[in-house]
């Protein structure tokens, strides 16, 4: 069994996240920690949290996953646009301190003409100044799509990100569908073997997360552009034959697709029944 859920907007602060999951029939969700931008959060409310928390035990919501500003860059070739990166996610992890057992998910970084080797060391450099001992937030290096200069293409850039690391315990990794269909790996004919190579490069034990989405682009394109489940070049049957992956479950599974709120019901709806395991954790103990 995984846990299903789509990206939901924060704006309404947490208990009115745990409302509309639970509107939407998901049992775990994804939200940005603020603004996109990367503008200032807003101040939490110990109220709110309190609500959360106990509405989460009532849905036995799965790990959530909070997403990093995508625009933060922690290894731009600019030492002030670094330290912004290194300075709000040090904030969005004090922050999530607050909800424990959630996931923190950013996208590695761009290079920015600096070379891939040089935005590896930086990434590192980034994570080791953010992750401290008090706090006990994992965070997740995504998949990319490689779109520009993004890092975190293949699942060898990312092995070297993750032993840089000195908090072993502290890292992961969320693989998103769309992003590595369009990185190159062909994840809708051959999901075991993506899978499979996952494991070898980077050990599937690193593996906390996914992003479900369908691709308007074909592979290897490097556009990221997110499609609905079934209408994009990877298909419902690829993602079908994905959540039933062993390694997939017990794991979070979340819809970034261009959806309303009745597509996202129906997609969380789909990946649930779509997944024949019946327990959480229980490799081979498919029904
Ligand atoms: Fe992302
Ligand atoms: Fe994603
Ligand atoms: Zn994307």
């Amino acid at each position: 069994m995984i846990y299903a859920g789509s990206h939901i907007s924060s704006a309404g602060g947490y208990a009115a996240m745990g409302r509309q999951i639970r509107k939407l029939g998901g049992d775990t969700f994804a939200f940005f920690t603020r603004n996109p931008r990367g503008a200032r959060a807003k101040k939490l409310d110990p109220e709110d949290i309190r609500e959360f928390l106990e509405m989460a035990g009532e849905l036995k919501l799965g790990p959530v996953v909070a997403h990093a500003p995508y625009t933060l860059n922690a290894c731009a070739a600019r030492e002030d646009l670094r330290r912004f990166a290194r300075e709000t996610m040090a904030d969005d992890l004090k922050r999530l301190s607050c909800t424990p057992g959630n996931y923190y998910n950013f996208h590695p970084g761009c290079h920015v003409g600096q070379g891939t080797e040089a935005g590896i060391r930086l990434i590192a450099e980034t994570l080791n100044g953010i992750l401290k001992d008090e706090e006990h937030t994992t965070v997740l290096l995504e998949t990319m799509s490689g779109k520009g200069s993004e890092v975190g293409r293949t699942f060898e850039e990312l092995r070297e990100i993750l032993d840089r690391v000195e908090r072993q315990d502290r890292i992961g990794v969320c693989l998103d569908t769309c992003h590595v269909w369009d990185a190159g790996y062909d994840i809708a004919g051959n999901p075991d073997g993506v899978f499979e190579e996952f494991d070898r490069v980077i050990g599937l034990d690193r593996l906390k997360a996914l992003h479900i989405n369908d691709s308007q682009n074909p592979r290897g394109s490097r556009k990221d552009r997110h499609a609905k489940i079934g209408e994009g070049m990877i298909g419902a049957e690829a993602v079908r034959r994905i959540v039933n992956h062993p390694a997939v479950q017990g794991l979070p599974c979340i819809l970034e697709t261009p959806n309303d709120d009745e597509g996202w019901a129906r997609e969380i709806a789909f990946l649930r029944s779509a997944c024949q395991y019946k327990e959480k954790n229980m490799e081979g103990e498919q029904i």
